[in-house]
C-alpha cells in the first residue's frame, strides 16, 4: 500500500517536503477483517488546522471512500462500499469490530459514492446539523454564509434557502460570486477579496442579520457579528482565514464583544463529532438532492499522486463546491 506520512509541522502553507510519502507490505487478512481500495479521497482545511496539535510523524488522516476487494467478513461483501478516516492511503486493511469513524457508505439512491465524502459525508453533516440546530433558523430570516463557495458553505447557504431564508453569502472570486448567485439561489453574494463587506452587507441586509455561519473567522466575521439583530445566532464552524499564519503575527481583529452583549447574541462553536446520528442527516440530504433542492458540486482532481496538489488547491480556493481526489 501506498500513504503519506506528515513529518513536520506546517510554516505556512503545507510544503510537499512537509511529506514523506511510503510503501508498505499489508499483512495477510484474519478472521472479520476486509481489503478496501480507496476510490475517493478528501482534502480538508482541518488537515492544516490540526496540524499543530498533532505528534509527528503522522498518518495524514481525511475520509475517504473505499470500496470492498477481499473479505473475511460476511457483513462487508466484496464490491460493498465503505467510509473510514484512514486518509491518503491506497489500500488498507480494516477490522470494521475495532475501526474508528468507520460505517458503510450510506443508501445513495444512484448518486455518485463522491457524495460519501461531502454532501453525503462529513461535510454534509456540519452544514446540516452546525446551521439547524446552531441558529435555529426560521424562515424570512436573513442568514450569513461565509467561505459560502465551499463543500460546507455552499450547503449551509442552500439548506437556508430550503428553511425559508434570505441568504447571503461571501467568497473569495468573481466567479463564486455568480456560481453562488446563479446557480444555488443565493439571493445575494460578495467576493470578500475586492468589496467593502461592511458597506455591502449594510445594502443587502438594511435590517440586519439573524443568523451567522461563521467559517472563516477574522475580520470578516467581526464585520458579520457587528450587524446582527437582536437574539441573534452565530454557529462558529472555521476559522480558515488563520489557519496558514503564523498565531503570533495574526492581524488585530475588530472587537466584538459589544455587539455580543447589547445583542444578546448566542454564539457557539462546534465539532461534527456531537451528533451521533449522522443518518438522519444523510437521509434530509439524499432526499434534498434527489429533488433538486440541493445542489452539489465537486472539484475533482484525478490521481494518488496529486493528493498535495489538491490540498494545497483547495485551501487557496481553487475549489468551487467539495474539493475531491479520485485514486
Ligand atoms: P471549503 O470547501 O470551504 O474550502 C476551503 C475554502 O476556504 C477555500 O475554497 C477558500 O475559498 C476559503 N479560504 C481560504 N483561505 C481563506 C481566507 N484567508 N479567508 C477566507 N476564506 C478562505 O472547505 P470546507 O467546506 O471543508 O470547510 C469550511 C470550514 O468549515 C473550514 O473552516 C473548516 O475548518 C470548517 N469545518 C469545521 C467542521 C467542524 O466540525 N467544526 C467540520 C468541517 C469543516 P474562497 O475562494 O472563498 O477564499
Amino acid at each position: 500500500a501506498r500513504k503519506y506520512i506528515v513529518k513536520k509541522y506546517f510554516q505556512g502553507l503545507p510544503k510537499k517536503t512537509d511529506y514523506e510519502f511510503v510503501e508498505q507490505e499489508l499483512p495477510p487478512l484474519k478472521d472479520g477483517e476486509i481489503l478496501a481500495k480507496a476510490e475517493w479521497i478528501s482534502v480538508d482545511p482541518y488537515m492544516r488546522a490540526y496540524n499543530p496539535q498533532q505528534k509527528l510523524p503522522y498518518d495524514q488522516i481525511s475520509f475517504q471512500v473505499a470500496s470492498v476487494v477481499e473479505s473475511k467478513n460476511a457483513d462487508y461483501p466484496v464490491g460493498s462500499r465503505i467510509v473510514s478516516i484512514r486518509g491518503w492511503v491506497d489500500y488498507t486493511v480494516i477490522d470494521p469490530k475495532t475501526e474508528q469513524r468507520f460505517y458503510k457508505l450510506p443508501n445513495l439512491d444512484g448518486l455518485s459514492p463522491s457524495l460519501g465524502i461531502g454532501a453525503v459525508g462529513m461535510p454534509g453533516v456540519t452544514a446540516y446539523y452546525g446551521f439547524l440546530d446552531l441558529c435555529k433558523p426560521k424562515a424570512g430570516e436573513t442568514v450569513v454564509v461565509t467561505g459560502a463557495a465551499g463543500a460546507v458553505g455552499s450547503l449551509v447557504g442552500q439548506i437556508a434557502k430550503i428553511k425559508g431564508c434570505r441568504v447571503i453569502g461571501f467568497a473569495g472570486s468573481d466567479d463564486k460570486v455568480k456560481w453562488l448567485e446563479q446557480e444555488l439561489g443565493f439571493d445575494k453574494a460578495f467576493n470578500y477579496k475586492t468589496v467593502d463587506a461592511a458597506k455591502a452587507l449594510k445594502e443587502a441586509a438594511p435590517k440586519g442579520v439573524d443568523c451567522y455561519f461563521d467559517n472563516v473567522g477574522g475580520e470578516l466575521s467581526s464585520i458579520i457579528i457587528n450587524q446582527m439583530n437582536l437574539l441573534g445566532r452565530v454557529s462558529v464552524c472555521g476559522s480558515i482565514s488563520a489557519y496558514n499564519e503564523d498565531p503570533r503575527q495574526l492581524p488585530k481583529a475588530t472587537i466584538i464583544q459589544p455587539a455580543i452583549v447589547s445583542k444578546q447574541l448566542k454564539v457557539e462553536g462546534f465539532l461534527v463529532w456531537r451528533w451521533e446520528d449522522w443518518n438522519a442527516a444523510f437521509v434530509d440530504l439524499v432526499k434534498w438532492i434527489k429533488s433538486g433542492q440541493l445542489k452539489t458540486q465537486e472539484h475533482v482532481t484525478e490521481g494518488f499522486d496529486k493528493l498535495y496538489d489538491a490540498f494545497i488547491g483547495m485551501l487557496a480556493g481553487e475549489n468551487k463546491g467539495k474539493a475531491v481526489v479520485k485514486v
